[in-house]
């Protein structure tokens, strides 16, 4: 038989982790559901041309994707993000607005699997659509940044920059091309493809000998209109007023093509180097006009959970919540006693577990032990015979003997219930 193991870039996330995962979500939906969002759940794969419209040069779509054809001849892709989706959604039942959502779940991209970065893996996220208030930019953003704290993070860092409006962006684009040109001797062999491409990426390049070129670049603000720029100072000062600390990054432009205006990213500085990158959003004014809709403007963000994740383990915040049973009921007589009184107990809103197949005494206290039960019930024939059970708080070393008819009321005492 040939061993089956995941596709590369997939894992199976068990349990503690796989509790810890649910246990994000809640929190995350906590704080959005706080804050007027409500939940969308956009299926996972979409037609190619919806993630075709996220732009001929975002890597995701050019490099990543996986698409191919379905048995009816549907060229379809599975999804790599989320806020073609929504935007997708929001052409297709023209909710009223601003309408502000939040999503979670898997995504899928190709890439080049490492530590903190999977060809499968989980973002949460918000996207609010219909307004272009930069207070809602600095909630958006503020958002995050709450989620964050929630969990208990402490070392995330918040850059943040604009890109100005769409023709803005085409004559930064030019600007930093022709300077980019010039310099051309100096960038990378990779840098000098992506120039050609779509210039704006060049300044992604973490590679050494690009940081000198890319250091003395023209930077963008000094060419976005000066709506443009009062938005972005208004999105700063409503930042300020939430003591919420950022840093400008004139160099920060992000994968999207229809990403305009507001732009951040969320970095962890307790992780390494390689997978810093905890999260991202930013304005996509020309997104939903881009996949057939009305003028929308939008803003979002989509945090790694994944990566997030591994900020936790690295501040040692957000550990696993525990998943354990109240009550273990051993059962040496026949099995039905354990099987009537778990149903019994479970109806009643405990959390109860037993063993099966009638093992020992021995094995069915070693299995109560690991699971991290608070008593164990005992019946064995003499308990039978008296319509008793031995109830052993675990870990104490004592035990006594219950009424069965007491039982309820006599749990509720042993886990101290009020
Ligand atoms: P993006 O959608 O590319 O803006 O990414 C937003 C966030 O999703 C990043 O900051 C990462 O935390 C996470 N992310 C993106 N790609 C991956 C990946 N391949 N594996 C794990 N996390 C990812």
């Amino acid at each position: 038989m040939p061993e089956f193991k995941t596709s590369p870039g997939t894992r199976d996330i068990l349990a503690p982790d796989s509790a810890r995962w649910r246990s994000f979500q809640d929190v995350f939906a906590r704080t959005v559901e706080a804050a007027g969002y409500s939940y969308i759940i956009p299926p996972m794969f979409e037609d190619l041309d919806v993630f075709l419209r996220l732009g001929e040069a975002t890597e995701v779509v050019t490099k990543e994707m996986y698409d191919f054809h379905d048995k009816g001849g549907r060229h379809v892709a599975l999804r790599p993000e989320q806020t073609a989706s929504v935007c997708r959604a929001f052409v297709e039942h023209r909710p009223t607005t601003p309408w502000k959502v939040w999503y979670s779940g898997p995504n899928f991209r190709y890439e080049k699997p490492q530590q903190g970065r999977y060809r499968q893996f989980d973002q949460v996220g918000v996207e609010a659509l219909g307004a272009d208030d930069p207070l809602l930019d600095a909630e958006v953003i503020a958002l995050a940044a709450k989620f964050y704290a929630d969990l208990g993070l402490k070392k995330v860092h918040l850059s943040i920059n604009t890109l100005g409006d769409e023709g803005d962006r085409e004559k930064y684009s030019q600007k930093l091309a022709k300077y980019l040109r010039e310099n051309e001797k100096s960038l990378t062999a990779e840098s000098r493809a992506t120039l050609e491409r779509n210039p704006l990426r060049v300044l992604d390049s973490k590679r050494e000998p690009d940081q000198k070129v890319i250091e003395a670049a023209p930077v963008i603000r000094d060419s976005i209109s000066t709506t443009a720029n009062e938005h972005f100072e208004t999105v700063l000062q409503a930042l300020d007023a939430l003591n919420i600390e950022y840093e400008i990054n004139n160099r920060l432009v992000r994968g999207l093509d229809y990403y305009r205006r507001t732009t951040f990213e969320f970095t962890s500085i307790a992780l390494e180097a390689a997978h810093t990158a905890i999260g991202g959003g930013g304005r996509y004014d020309g997104l939903v006009e881009a996949l057939g809709g009305p003028a929308t403007p939008g803003i979002g963000f989509a945090l790694g959970l994944d990566r997030t994740l591994l900020a936790c383990d690295a501040e040692k915040v957000f550990g696993a919540p525990l998943t354990a049973v109240d009550v273990f009921v051993v059962d040496t007589v026949n099995g039905r006693h354990a099987h009537e009184l778990c149903h019994l107990l479970r109806s009643n809103g405990f959390r109860a577990d037993r063993a099966y197949d009638l093992r020992s005494m021995k094995a069915q206290m070693k299995s109560a032990d690991r699971s991290g039960a608070k008593i164990a019930l005992i019946i064995g024939s003499e308990e039978v015979e008296k319509s008793t059970i031995m109830l052993r708080p675990m870990g104490s070393g004592e035990q006594y003997s219950i009424a069965r008819k007491d039982l309820l009321g006599e749990v509720r005492k042993a886990l101290d219930i009020k």
